[in-house]
């Protein structure tokens, strides 16, 4: 993953004529600091990586996952300063994780495992410095236990420490749907400037992401049908369209689609809704899902990257060649942390909005976004993939400049 990022940085830098002096800036992280966590006599590895903070405090999440080591934390802290660049909120890039299974966890274990982590780093986080967030197997519960330790430590009663927190602890309206409904913002105005109206599209993976993104394109494109959806067992199909709402209720229910049933609707294999004819398809399940291998199998002129890296470079290079758009990852799934700065926004200054005011505020984000990596990939004639990562290393370099 750490090879992806870097190349990629590396090649669109190049194409705009860095320095290896810009590119070495650009890909190298600030600090990384590395601490273990102990818990029943056994100690894990943890990391926070800063990776870059010309634009504003380091942002990014926390995960606690087995798999977490040093250079794929690294990997999504760049990402991470290349997506807050790529919507132009006000923060750099980090990422943080402790190597660590929690699944087995008591919820007492988890709560000392979620303070020591912040013990272990405290004096270089702050809402002025690096604001953490939820990310894989963390949620607004360890997040809340995190901003309380902090606060403790550090004496900061602004709760903008942490972003992610839960509603009563200070987290923002808007929060939990937001990914899913800036994949519909940044799609619909993609489709806008092409005149599509009324896309057939699928989605890959039905939880937080891809439901939300499937119940907000009822908003942003109303006359858009969903033809497939899936989730790890199944997809469910049905040409005359499928109900977002009904799917999620079925969903929330703790349903597989394998035993979805009702007239008309047909249940195929898993990896069914890839290779369904659709204008678009959503990706919102897992990363590395369309590869050299399956990518002439898909049948859709746009693809969304809601998930993290799901669409593997050589099939992007392939897909792009073929004609097919894809929107990716830094800017699909960049409506997460853009709620995330509300919310550090709302704590900083000792406010709350209401659900109308963030939302109205991501549509003005993302659009803008969406906008703006538009006319770079049409001046440029690249890829929407290079145009958004130009626009990002630009806005990074123009702030190292500034200070
Ligand atoms: P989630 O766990 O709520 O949902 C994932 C869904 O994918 C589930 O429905 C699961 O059944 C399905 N799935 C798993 N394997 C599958 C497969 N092989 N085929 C089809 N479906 C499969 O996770 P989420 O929060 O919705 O996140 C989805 C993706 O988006 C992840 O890659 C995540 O890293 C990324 N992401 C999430 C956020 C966020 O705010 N939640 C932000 C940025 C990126």
């Amino acid at each position: 993953m750490l090879k992806s990022a870097q190349e990629l940085v590396r090649s669109v830098g190049q194409s705009m004529g860095l320095t290896s002096h810009q590119l070495e800036y650009v890909l190298t992280p600030q600090a990384t600091h590395r601490f273990e966590v102990t818990l029943n006599n056994k100690t894990y590895p943890a990391f926070r990586v800063q990776h870059n903070n010309a634009r504003g405090p380091f942002k990014g999440g926390i995960r606690f996952h087995s798999h977490v080591e040093a250079d794929e934390v690294r990997a999504l802290a760049l990402l991470m300063s290349l997506k807050t660049a790529a919507v132009n909120i006000p923060f750099g890039g980090g990422k943080g994780g402790v190597a660590i299974d929690p699944k087995p966890l008591s919820e007492s274990k988890l709560e000392e495992l979620s303070r020591q982590y912040v013990r272990g780093v405290w004096h270089h986080l702050g809402p002025k410095k690096d604001v953490p967030a939820p990310d894989v197997n963390t949620d607004a519960r360890i997040i809340d236990w995190m901003t309380d330790e902090y606060e403790k430590l550090s004496g900061d009663t602004t709760h903008a420490s942490f972003t992610g927190k839960s509603l009563k602890n200070g987290g923002s309206e808007g929060r939990v749907e937001a990914t899913g409904r800036g994949g519909a913002i940044v799609l619909s105005e993609l489709l806008a400037q092409k005149n599509i109206t009324a896309p057939a599209y699928a989605v890959q993976g039905f939880g937080n992401v891809g439901s939300y993104f499937a119940l907000s394109m009822r908003e942003f494109l109303p006359d858009a049908g969903l033809v497939a959806v899936s989730d790890s067992r199944a997809t469910v199909l049905c040409r005359d369209g499928l109900d977002a709402k009904e799917l999620m209720a079925f969903k929330d229910q703790g349903g597989s689609f394998k035993d979805f049933k009702k007239p008309g609707v047909s249940v195929e294999s898993a990896e069914a809704v890839l290779t369904q004819r659709v204008d678009v398809l959503a990706l919102a399940a897992l990363g590395g899902v369309v590869t050299e291998e399956n990518a002439a199998a898909l049948n859709t002129d746009f693809i969304l990257e809601l998930a993290n890296g799901p669409v593997t470079d050589d099939a992007h290079d392939r897909l792009s060649e073929a004609g097919t758009t894809i929107i990716p990852d830094i800017l699909a799934n960049a409506g997460g942390v853009t709620v995330s700065y509300f919310e550090w926004l709302q704590n900083s200054k000792n406010q709350r909005w209401e659900l109308s005011k963030v939302r109205e505020n991501l549509r003005e984000y993302l659009t803008r976004a969406m906008d703006d990596c538009l006319d770079t990939s049409q001046r440029d004639e690249c890829s929407l993939k290079d145009a958004t990562v130009k626009l990002a290393i630009q806005r990074i370099l123009d702030a190292k400049g500034k200070e």
